[in-house]
């Protein structure tokens, strides 16, 4: 690519680099504009004088989020996306409705290298990180697709967002300009599987989104089992990091726990669990586990996951158990994978 990617400079360096060519401020602020609202090219910037336009295209590209394909749920309407981007590569992202909004769980690499042992993104290896303008596009394509405004983002979909973190923050600054799309920064959730250094870094950030940390289980024997970041940074040192997160920030942390029958969904698992979240804002998300072939994974039954909440209750942890939206075309936790590339293909319509 030898052009520059225009979508992912924020307005500031937009208006220092257009100031370099010799334009005013204001026209910086109308390309901003433009590229906020999802624009795929420079001809569509009607308001710029023609020579503007074919200036600005020589030097620049507007990278998108093109939809190759569209399943939309016939249980409750979750629409999954398949995203192509300039090189040919897919990422996936979810639609979903709630009583509050319109909630976007979008993806940040092509791919991933964490290989949780339940998760399908991993499965596929890792390809690359997406680019700040490809984590906002995948907001902005389905928006227009769906005509209404996406009101919640979460950073649940294909990669570690702690693992391309120089592009995720661009995109929070992108996504929450008030000249852009203006979503306020606690309309935004970030999940991670535990990189403990960036967790520091981003408290330090005084950020108000909401941190998901990925959690899964309560001992490093178990998690070791199934996320390999554990080995890197075992669980004691990951709590610690969130509770720095959690005083530095003043905000709760949400944590993920998807339950495995016979794995982490036993009542010593529940009580332990408790222990470890002793003295943290915390906040338990139960996630049934969701079927991904070839892991062997079975979700808890409804008994089990009624009794962990009940422990976590006794012990004054909040917890719930997460509904599952989009059962039907695997638009769930962890199923997010470029199965297309094998050549099966998403079923499904456009
Ligand atoms: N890499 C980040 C974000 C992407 S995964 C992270 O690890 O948090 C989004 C969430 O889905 C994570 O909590 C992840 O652990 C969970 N997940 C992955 N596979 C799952 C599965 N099969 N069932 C339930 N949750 C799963």
């Amino acid at each position: 690519m030898d052009k520059l990617d225009i979508k992912s400079r924020t307005l500031a360096e937009l208006a220092g680099e257009l100031a370099g060519l010799g334009l005013p401020r204001y026209r910086a602020g109308q390309v901003f504009r433009w590229l906020s609202r999802g624009v795929t090219s420079f001809e569509e910037m009607s308001d710029l004088p023609k020579a503007l336009r074919e200036q600005l295209a020589e030097r620049y590209v507007i990278l998108g989020a093109e939809i190759e394909r569209r399943q939309v749920s016939q249980m409750d309407g979750t629409i999954k996306y398949l995203f192509r981007l300039f090189d040919g590569e897919h990422v996936e992202s979810v639609v979903m409705r709630y009583h509050y909004g319109i909630s976007i769980c979008i993806s940040t690499q092509v791919g991933c290298k964490m290989n949780c042992s339940f998760c399908a993104t991993g499965k596929s290896g890792f390809s690359r990180n997406l680019l700040a303008s490809e984590i906002l596009s995948q907001v902005q394509s389905a928006s227009i697709d769906i005509g209404e405004r996406i009101s919640h983002v979460v950073l649940m979909g294909m990669g570690e967002p702690l693992d391309n973190y120089e592009n995720v923050l661009r995109f929070l600054e992108l996504i929450t300009c008030p000249e852009g799309m203006n979503l306020s920064m606690r309309a935004v959730s970030l999940s991670t599987c535990g990189i403990v250094d960036k967790i520091y870094d981003l408290a330090d950030k005084k950020l108000q989104l909401t941190l998901s940390v990925s959690l899964h289980a309560p001992n490093d024997k178990i998690r070791s089992q199934t996320m390999p970041v554990n080995k890197r940074w075992p669980i004691q040192e990951l709590m610690k990091a969130c509770r720095y997160y959690a005083r530095t920030t003043g905000r709760r942390i949400s944590f993920e726990y998807a339950m495995i029958a016979g794995l982490n969904d036993s009542d010593a698992c529940a009580r332990e669990l408790c222990g470890r979240l002793r003295g943290i804002l915390a906040h338990v998300n139960l996630i049934p586990v969701n079927d991904v072939t070839g892991t062997g994974y079975k979700k808890s039954d409804r008994t089990r996951q009624k009794r962990f909440v009940q422990i976590l209750q006794e012990h004054g942890v909040t917890a719930t158990v997460r509904r599952t939206l989009g059962a039907d075309i695997e638009a769930s936790c962890g199923q997010l994978r470029r199965k297309h590339e094998g050549g099966s293909g998403h079923e499904g319509s456009l």
